[in-house]
């Protein structure tokens, strides 16, 4: 049976070229010089002085959280609807997330309702940009410069998307990435945080590399970790990197092909293709089934797989989480409009080697899944 993966990365550019320089080199460890040349190349993608690489998306965040000194009694407002890496560095550290619901279209969080949930132990409005459209930030700097807060950025998905002009991964106090290899550039596994604040670059640099004293090394004044990147995978990230355009080109047309695709085809919600702050770039095609629908996403996913279509379920917001329940966080609190996305939302394959005839072929299955419930 034919097959439509969810995603597969594209590696046809300079990345073996590249990876063959790091081991002819011996330059395989966090010591080599396409660590340095990633880090420059996204701090000048996103119009930032600093980058400090790590090893994955999630401790990016995580560094982030400890460069700001967030800790015990502090509250830092994030949105339910988003992935765990945003919520377990604040909790890790002692920090409590104070949640917000998504906006039902743009799958954002509502911005609308931060102000009501800033207290005096708010450090921190932690955004993040969901499957290809940034969130309003407008209002969000606003509040930050009105209650003196900073503003954390999880740019994982926006790689190459502006808000305003602006480059995402340059909105925030501080802003991070994930390089996984579904993302718009992948080093296999691997983060970066960027920043223009010289003495949060310098405390990321040192949470990623376990605090050793830059005075005398084997001496520590915090507790950090080990989140460095390799030059391996730093290698294939600058390999990537050169190609950002014409991805963000590529996804655009398989996000405005789907749309067009799907233009007709009732009972199905689809991506907000443009606001008047940005245009989508559909990281990923995410679908939202009507209520009209008599099956979740979870039973509509299973029959699109029984056609040999990949898909992929929504996030599950955070308030729902076990592990935060068994904590005592979150009781009693309800998001309905994250609780439905989770529930009624997937998306289907985007990845950027898809062709048109792939994606036909996906809306031909969907729509045979469709006509039988
Ligand atoms: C992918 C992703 C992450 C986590 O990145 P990893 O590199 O997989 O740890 C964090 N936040 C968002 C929004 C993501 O999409």
């Amino acid at each position: 049976m034919r097959k439509v993966f969810v995603n597969e990365p594209v590696l046809n550019g300079n990345e073996k070229k590249y990876i063959n320089e790091c081991i002819e080199t011996n330059w395989i460890s966090f010591e080599g010089p396409f660590v340095k040349r990633f880090e420059e190349g996204m701090a000048a993608l996103t119009h930032r002085k600093y980058g400090v690489a790590v090893s994955n998306g999630s401790v990016a965040i995580d560094t982030a959280i400890i460069a700001l000194e967030i800790g015990e009694g502090d509250e830092v407002i994030m949105p339910d609807f988003t992935i765990m890496s945003c919520a377990a560095p604040i909790v890790r550290v002692g920090a409590k997330p104070i949640l917000i619901d998504a906006d039902p279209f743009t799958w954002n969080m509502k911005v609308d309702d931060i102000e009501a949930k800033i207290t005096n132990k708010t450090k921190a409005i932690m955004v993040v940009h969901i499957y290809g459209l940034p969130v309003d930030m407008d209002p969000v700097f606003a509040l930050a410069k009105k209650y003196n807060l900073a503003i954390i950025e999880d740019a994982a998905e926006m790689h190459g998307q502006t808000y305003k002009g602006r480059p995402c991964g340059s909105l925030g106090t501080i802003s991070t990435f994930s390089f996984y290899p579904n993302k718009h550039i992948t080093s296999g596994e691997g983060g970066m945080v960027v920043t223009d604040d010289e003495h949060l670059a310098e405390r990321c640099q040192l949470t990623r590399n376990l605090f050793f004293s830059p005075k005398k090394r084997y001496v520590h004044e915090e507790l950090g970790y080990n989140f460095r990147m390799t030059n391996l995978q730093a290698a294939i990230g600058c390999a990537q990197l050169e190609r950002i355009d014409e991805t963000i080109v590529k996804k655009r047309h398989i996000g405005h092909l789907y749309n067009e695709l799907l233009k007709d085809v009732e009972g199905l919600q689809k991506p907000v293709d443009k606001t008047d702050y940005a245009d989508n770039i559909y990281w990923v095609y995410g679908i939202v089934l009507n209520d009209s629908i008599k099956i979740d996403a979870e039973e509509f996913m299973k029959r699109l797989g029984a056609e040999g279509i990949g898909c992929r379920g929504f996030f599950w917001g955070m308030h729902e989480q076990p592990i935060f329940k068994k904590m005592g966080l979150f009781e009693g609190e309800q998001y309905p409009n994250s609780e439905r996305l989770a529930r009624r939302g997937f998306y289907i394959p985007s990845g950027l080697n898809l062709t048109d005839d792939d994606q036909k072929y996906v809306v031909k299955k969907l729509k045979k899944v469709l006509s039988k419930v």
